[in-house]
């Protein structure tokens, strides 16, 4: 599976893939990453990608010309590319969505700066959009990257067993249920003392309790949707 980022800084987002899960799913051919940065194609003599707002407001937006061109180029290698946009004004991006989206061919991952990108861009070449959540980042690099992250993962033999992404949290509308790993006391704090007895199938309905308790707690809005998804 391929990732185009189109930024005007791959360098925030390069390291992102030297190291540990990704860099290894890389080398392993599972997934593929380039970079195209929309200063390669402004027609602009002074190389500007971006201007101030038609109607008033502070700070600049990128101008239609560079990023339209670049969206161009990659479609006419690559025309099922499947172009999302990262932007606060959109749905929130969800595990249903990297799941889904594990099974594109190539998705091009389109960062913002400055206040955004002129909203013809957006109307004339997104398939989707997306949001990370309701706060302002200076970038869009961030958010392609956890979007990126979060679909790899879901790529075919990207995690060594594929067997971790069945029990994670979201999977049922759950978040996960506490989890430990040696020593069986630290810090004078036991590890819950039904794991340590090895029997399964009790364990499992501890941690579905666990798992209801946690997300009764932190996520009300899930918990509610989960009880629902049951009936
Ligand atoms: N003026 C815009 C914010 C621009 S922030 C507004 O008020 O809606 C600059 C860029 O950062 C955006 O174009 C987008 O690509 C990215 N960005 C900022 N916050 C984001 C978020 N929560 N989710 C996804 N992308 C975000």
């Amino acid at each position: 599976m391929k990732f185009t980022f189109v930024t005007l800084f791959p360098q925030i987002v390069e390291g992102y893939f030297s190291d540990s899960i990704l860099k290894r799913a890389i080398a392993d051919g599972k997934i593929n990453i380039d970079f195209k940065n929309p200063r390669d194609y402004t027609t602009d003599k002074h190389n500007r990608v971006d201007a101030a707002m038609i109607g008033g407001g502070a700070g600049m937006l990128m101008t239609p010309q560079p990023l339209m061109d670049t969206l161009k180029d990659i479609k006419s290698k690559s025309p099922n590319a499947h172009i999302v946009f990262m932007t606060p004004v959109a749905k929130r991006f969800t595990q249903n969505d990297a799941k889904r989206l594990a099974n594109k061919e190539h998705i091009v991952l389109v960062s913002g700066r400055y206040e955004g990108i002129d909203e013809r861009v957006i109307e004339l070449e997104a398939d989707e959009v997306f949001s990370i959540g309701d706060f302002i980042l200076t970038g869009g690099e961030l958010a392609s990257m956890v979007v990126c992250d979060a679909i790899s993962r879901n790529v075919s033999g990207v995690l060594g067993n594929n067997a971790s992404l069945e029990v994670e949290s979201f999977e049922d509308s759950l978040l996960e249920a506490p989890s430990f790993t040696k020593p069986n006391i630290y810090e004078n704090k036991a590890v819950i003392s039904e794991y340590l007895k090895g029997n399964h199938s009790k364990i499992t309905d501890l941690k579905r309790g666990l798992a209801l308790c946690k997300t009764k707690f932190f996520r009300p809005d899930l918990y509610k949707k989960g009880i629902a998804d049951e009936k």
